[in-house]
C-alpha cells in the first residue's frame, strides 16, 4: 500500500466500494435522448428563473430523453419542511412532470438514485477517497480562523481570496504528515489539488457558444468537515453517475465552470454539455437588473399561482422568452400541445430577456379564451376556493348558472379575451351575481330620466329571453318612436336635433340598467343568462331611481 493509499484509507475507513463499482451500478443510459435534470435546493422558494430552467430541461428531454428531479439538500440550514412537495406541486401546476427522480414524501423512481444528495454520502466519499489515493486531493487542516485571516490578507493585498499559491499550506504536507494528523483526530476538509494550469479552458456552451475562461487555480473544498460535498463536487459526481447529458442552469454558474471542468478531469469523467441560461431581467429607473427575490413579487413562482395565471400561460410565456420563434409557431399551431414545439437550446438568447407583463397578460387572455365554459368554471373555482373563498361561495352556489355566465362569447371563432388570470374574473363577472352587482345611478349621456323610464317600460312589455340578437334589437328599435327616439342611426346622425335620442342611447339605458355598466358582452346573451326575473327587477329599479332623481 502506498502512503497515499494509507492516507485515503485513514480518511475513509468505511468506504467499501470503488468508482468502478459505481460505474457498473449506473451504466450509460440506453435511450438516445437528452438527459436533463432539475436540481433545486429545498428552500421552499421557487424563483421564476428556476421554473424557467426546469421548463427548458423538460423540453430539451421531450424527444425520448429523460428529465429527472434531484434534490440538492446538502445545505441543511436552508432546508424547509415540505419543500419537496411544494416543488413537485409547483412543477406539475405548470404542466412539468419529471420522468424520474424524487417523487415526494421520501419516495423516488428510477435506476440512478438516490436522487437526494444527502443520501449519497457514501458515493461522494468513494470518489473523494479515490482522488486522495491518486494524490489529486488532500486533507486540509486549516481552521476557520486561519482561513478568514487569509482571506482578509488577500483582500487587503488586492488578491481574489482563495486557497491557492503560497496560501495553500496543507497542499505541501507529505502523505505521512497528513496521515499522522488524520490519525490524531484533527478536523479537516478535503481539497482538490488544482493543476493550476496556465492555459485557458474552453467550453462550447449550448446557449452561450464558445467560452474561453482562465483555468481554475484554487484548491477548492470538495468535501466539508462533516463529509458533505459543496455544490461543485456533488454536481460533478451526480451528473456523471446519473448520466446527465445536458446541465442546464443559470449563467451565474459560469464563473465556477473552470473548477467544474477541472473536477470532471480529475475524476476521469467526460464532462456533460453545458447550457447556461441568461437571467430574466427587469428595468428599474432605466437600468436593467435581474428579477430579485427580495424586491419583486413576480420573481417568485407562487405569485403566478396566487394571481391565478393558468399553468400553461406561465409556461407559454416563458417559451416566448426561450425561443423567439415560439409566438409565430403558436399562431400557426393554436391547438398543438406545447411539447410539439420544436424547441431548440441553440435558439435561446445568450443575454437576459426583459420580463414583459403585457405579454404575459396577452398569453393569459389567449389561453383562457380557448377554454370551454365548464373547464373555466372548474379552474376558476379551484383558484377561488383557495384564494378568494367568498367569491368561490358565490360561484359555486349555482354551478349551472355560473357555467352559463362563462359561456357567453366563448367557443366561437372570436372568443372574448377579457380575463388574463383568475383574479380578473370577479371584476369581469360581478354584475351577473346579485351579491356583487352594483346598480348604476347615472344615465347615459344625453338621456333624460323620464325617457329612460319610458324605454324600460316599453322594453319590458315585449321582451322575451328567448329572442335572438336580431329580434332583440328589432324590439328595441320598435320602442323608439314611442319615446321620441330615432330607430335608425344614419338618420339620427343626419338630424339629431329632431329626436330626443337614438336607438344606441336606448340600448345604453338597457345595458346600464341591467348590468350597471357601460360595456358588457352581447346584451341579448347577458340578459338571457340573467333571466327574466332578474332583468325585470333590475330594469324596474333603475327606472324608478333615474325617474325619481329627475323629479326631485
Ligand atoms: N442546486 C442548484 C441551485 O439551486 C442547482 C444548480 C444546477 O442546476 O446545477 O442553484
Amino acid at each position: 500500500m502506498t502512503d497515499l493509499e494509507k492516507l485515503a484509507l485513514a480518511m475513509y475507513p468505511d468506504v467499501d466500494k470503488t468508482p468502478e463499482d459505481y460505474e457498473n451500478l449506473y451504466p450509460p443510459r440506453e435511450s438516445g435522448g437528452a438527459v436533463t435534470r432539475f436540481a433545486p435546493s429545498p428552500t421552499g422558494y421557487m424563483h421564476l428563473g428556476n421554473l424557467f430552467s426546469a421548463s427548458i430541461d423538460f423540453l430539451a428531454a421531450k424527444d425520448g430523453g429523460t428529465f429527472y428531479l434531484r434534490l440538492e439538500d446538502t445545505d441543511k440550514k436552508r432546508e424547509v419542511e415540505g419543500a419537496v412537495e411544494k416543488i413537485l406541486d409547483g412543477l406539475s401546476s405548470f404542466g412539468i412532470t419529471p420522468t424520474e427522480g424524487v417523487t415526494g414524501s421520501g419516495t423516488e423512481t428510477g435506476d440512478y438514485g438516490p436522487y437526494v444528495q444527502s443520501m449519497r454520502k457514501d458515493i461522494y466519499s468513494c470518489y473523494a477517497k479515490s482522488l486522495v489515493e491518486k494524490g489529486l486531493a488532500y486533507p486540509c487542516f486549516c481552521t476557520e480562523e486561519k482561513l478568514s485571516a487569509m482571506r482578509e490578507e488577500q483582500t487587503a493585498a488586492g488578491e481574489t481570496p482563495g486557497y491557492r499559491g503560497k496560501w495553500a499550506v496543507c497542499r505541501s504536507l507529505s502523505p505521512q504528515e497528513a496521515l499522522a494528523r488524520v490519525e490524531a483526530g484533527e478536523s479537516y476538509v478535503v481539497r482538490l489539488r488544482s493543476e493550476r494550469s496556465a492555459n485557458k479552458v474552453t467550453v462550447d456552451d449550448c446557449i452561450k457558444g464558445r467560452l474561453e475562461l482562465p483555468s481554475n487555480d484554487t484548491d477548492a473544498v470538495i468535501m466539508k468537515a462533516d463529509g458533505i460535498p459543496p455544490y461543485a463536487f456533488a454536481h460533478a459526481v451526480d451528473d456523471h453517475l446519473m448520466r446527465t447529458t445536458h446541465v442546464i442552469r443559470g449563467d451565474e454558474w459560469i464563473a465556477s465552470l473552470p473548477l467544474h471542468m477541472e473536477l470532471h478531469k480529475a475524476l476521469g469523467f467526460r464532462a456533460p454539455k453545458y447550457a447556461h441560461i441568461a437571467p430574466i431581467m427587469k428595468t428599474e429607473n432605466g437600468n436593467k437588473r435581474k428579477l430579485s427575490k427580495r424586491k419583486d413579487p413576480e420573481a417568485g413562482v407562487s405569485f403566478y399561482k396566487e394571481a391565478g395565471y393558468t399553468g400553461d400561460t406561465v409556461l407559454e410565456y416563458l417559451m416566448t422568452i426561450a425561443n423567439s420563434n415560439f409566438e409565430q409557431w403558436r399562431k400557426q399551431n393554436p391547438d398543438a400541445v406545447l411539447t410539439d414545439f420544436p424547441f431548440s437550446l441553440k435558439k435561446m438568447s445568450a443575454s437576459g430577456a426583459l420580463f414583459d407583463f403585457d405579454k404575459l397578460e396577452d398569453v393569459g387572455k389567449n389561453r383562457i379564451s380557448r377554454l370551454d365554459a365548464r373547464t373555466v368554471y372548474e379552474l376558476l373555482g379551484a383558484w377561488a376556493e383557495e384564494f378568494d373563498p367568498d367569491f368561490y361561495g358565490i360561484l359555486a352556489k349555482d354551478p349551472d348558472y355560473s357555467v352559463s355566465v362563462l359561456s357567453i362569447d366563448r367557443g366561437g371563432n372570436k372568443p372574448r379575451k377579457d380575463m388574463a388570470k383568475w383574479s380578473d374574473a370577479k371584476d369581469v363577472l360581478s354584475f351577473f351575481y346579485d351579491g356583487l352587482f352594483e346598480p348604476a345611478a347615472v344615465l347615459p349621456d344625453g338621456v333624460e330620466g323620464a325617457d329612460a323610464a319610458k324605454i324600460i317600460e316599453e322594453f319590458l312589455k315585449t321582451y322575451d329571453p328567448a329572442d335572438d340578437k336580431n329580434v332583440w334589437f328589432e324590439k328595441v328599435k320598435a320602442i323608439c318612436p314611442a319615446v321620441g327616439y330615432c330607430a335608425d342611426m344614419k338618420e339620427y346622425k343626419k338630424s339629431p336635433g329632431e329626436y330626443r335620442g337614438s336607438v344606441a342611447m336606448a340600448s345604453a339605458v338597457l345595458r346600464l340598467a341591467a348590468t350597471g355598466r357601460t360595456q358588457t358582452p352581447d346584451l341579448t346573451a347577458v340578459m338571457a343568462v340573467l333571466g327574466i326575473d332578474r332583468v325585470r327587477s333590475r330594469l324596474s329599479a333603475y327606472a324608478e331611481l333615474v325617474n325619481a332623481g329627475r323629479e326631485e
